[in-house]
């Protein structure tokens, strides 16, 4: 028998509902400034935290001994994974991964930004493995240090990757093997050292890891960033040690300027900029979580491809998690004569959600064009209004994965208390029942947060369409902003489809 957690009441949809009701007409309605108003609080300059700041942003041990943690603990879930029990449940490898590790790492993008890749520990190993030093720089160490070919210079690989992770995730079921999960996670190491031995600098984390290009473009839309404390100080600046380095740390891993940063995707949070700079320039700002989206991000088309795809396969994993999913696929697989673990089948469901919502997508950018008769062509207005896709991608993910962080992860403390699960028997369904009854937070507040996070995706996009849309529209005419009806149609449809999954029960992960 499977266990469901309960979906969002219905006087919270109603909620949402009337929100995204309140926000159509006042996109139709209200006037569009000439550029979004965005205050931002540099935290190098509050009082008291400030020095704490600009210290911490230019200190190496901190980071470090941060990195040996995650190391170190990276090596515990590889061990219980290889050699611990296989029953999921008490397996520190399959617990802490799948509903610790990934629903917190979605979670913790909107706060902390790209942090996780500051301590990510396939990368340390990579690093350790290949430049064969701590943390001090090293112009090449073992590897090759070849240009990244053209042909893999985008984020495809990563998508094509991200893909390749949900299959294995959710077809496979490798989230229910603590054995696969640890090959999973070797299989990272590997091929993060394999491009460091390769190509220059992090390609790895610029081009290919599906997991570093997801929280790259979550962090969009986080509150913290990391830029220039005194814009001019950057502009006058002739040695430019945040990309190239300096005598003993590395140059930016992702060839990015700091007095040039405009938006977070691709920046690691390595701290290498802050720890190289003679000018101590660089620190933290807190920030609305709207500003790249809405203005200041470039859109390009294998980005905005990416942006799409993220939003398919948010949506693709909730669907998974319906009780109705199970008979969907087994109605299918009788179709196809599939049968064992109805892998045909669910790989048919995943290509058509994806095709379903880019169809949906390239459709809504279509009409916008023929309405508008903009002068823009087709890939330009698709890269553009990915943005839009965005928010609604992320408020999704964090919603869904809130309530797997708080109904399933109580049971952690007995996993780290006995990481490999010596002499356990799986959980019982009272076990079950009274792990997922033990949350961390109250059931009212879980829904309340998902209802929250609801309207806070939907009002990005709406924000996004209203800015972006902007030079769609002609000045002083009010019926010209009737052209922006198809995507503020596609956000209201994709938002009331992520609103029905979060109201169906959801199947507990272990
Ligand atoms: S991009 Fe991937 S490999 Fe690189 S630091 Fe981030 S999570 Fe780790
Ligand atoms: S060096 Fe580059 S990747 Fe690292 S924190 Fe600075 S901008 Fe981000």
């Amino acid at each position: 028998m499977i266990m469901t957690h309960p979906g969002l009441p219905e006087n919270w949809a109603w909620l949402v509902m009337a929100g995204m009701l309140v926000g159509g007409i006042w996109l139709l309605l209200a006037s569009v400034p000439k550029s979004p108003r965005m205050r931002v609080i540099s935290l190098a300059s509050v009082p008291l935290l400030g020095p704490v700041v600009r210290k911490l942003a230019a200190s190496r041990g901190v980071l470090l001994l941060l990195k040996v943690l995650t190391v170190l603990v990276f090596l515990l879930v590889i061990v219980a994974g290889l050699f611990g029990t296989p029953i999921p449940e008490r397996n520190l490898a399959t617990l802490l991964t799948w509903n610790l590790w990934w629903s917190g790492l979605i979670l913790s993008v909107f706060f902390l930004g790209s942090a996780w890749c500051a301590i990510c520990p396939w990368d340390t190993l990579a690093q350790w493995l290949v430049r064969h030093r701590l943390w001090k720089r090293v112009d090449s160490g073992s590897s090759l240090n070849l240009r990244v070919p053209r042909w893999l210079a985008s984020v495809w690989p990563a998508l094509f990757l991200f893909v390749a992770l949900t299959w294995l995730e959710l077809g496979v079921g490798i989230t229910t093997s603590p054995y696969a999960t640890a090959g999973i996670a070797l299989l990272m190491v590997v091929l993060a050292t394999a491009s460091l031995a390769l190509f220059q600098r992090k390609a790895f984390c610029r081009y290919f890891c599906p997991v570093g290009r997801t929280i790259g473009f979550y962090s969009q839309l986080s509150l913290l960033e990391l830029r220039p404390i005194d814009g001019d100080t950057c502009a006058r600046c002739t040695t430019l040690e945040c990309y190239h380095g300096s005598d003993t740390i590395e140059p930016c891993p992702t060839w990015l300027v700091m007095g040039r940063m405009q938006q977070n995707t691709y920046c690691l949070s390595c701290g290498n900029c802050g720890q190289s700079c003679p000018q101590q320039n660089v620190a933290w700002r807190i920030r609305p979580p709207s500003v790249e989206a809405l203005h200041s991000a470039r859109p390009h088309w294998d980005e905005a491809w990416f942006m799409i795809g993220l939003l398919a396969l948010t949506g693709f994993h909730g669907l998974t998690m319906m009780p109705f999913w199970e008979t969907w696929m087994r109605k299918l697989a009788q179709v196809i004569g599939d049968s064992g673990q109805l892998l045909w089948s669910f790989s048919i469901g995943l290509v058509a959600v994806m095709a379903i919502i880019a169809a949906l997508y390239a459709a809504t950018i279509a009409i916008t064009k023929a309405i508008s008769h903009s002068r823009l062509d087709f890939k330009r207005l698709f890269s553009t209004f990915a943005f839009v896709a965005l928010p609604l991608a992320f408020a999704y993910h964090m919603a869904h994965n809130l309530n797997h962080l708080v109904r399933e992860g109580s049971g952690i403390g007995a996993v780290f208390a006995n990481p490999l699960g010596i002499d356990t028997a799986p959980l019982s369904m009272m076990e079950k029942h009274a792990r997922s009854m033990h949350m961390w937070l109250s059931q009212d507040t879980l829904f309340a947060l998902q209802a929250l996070l609801m309207l806070l995706g939907f009002w990005i996009a709406v924000q996004v369409i209203r800015y972006r849309g902007g030079a769609l529209l002609e000045p002083g005419s009010r019926w010209s902003r009737l052209r922006l009806l198809p995507l503020l149609g596609f956000a209201i449809g994709i938002t009331g489809f992520h609103l029905w999954l979060l109201m169906q029960p959801m199947i507990m992960r272990m």
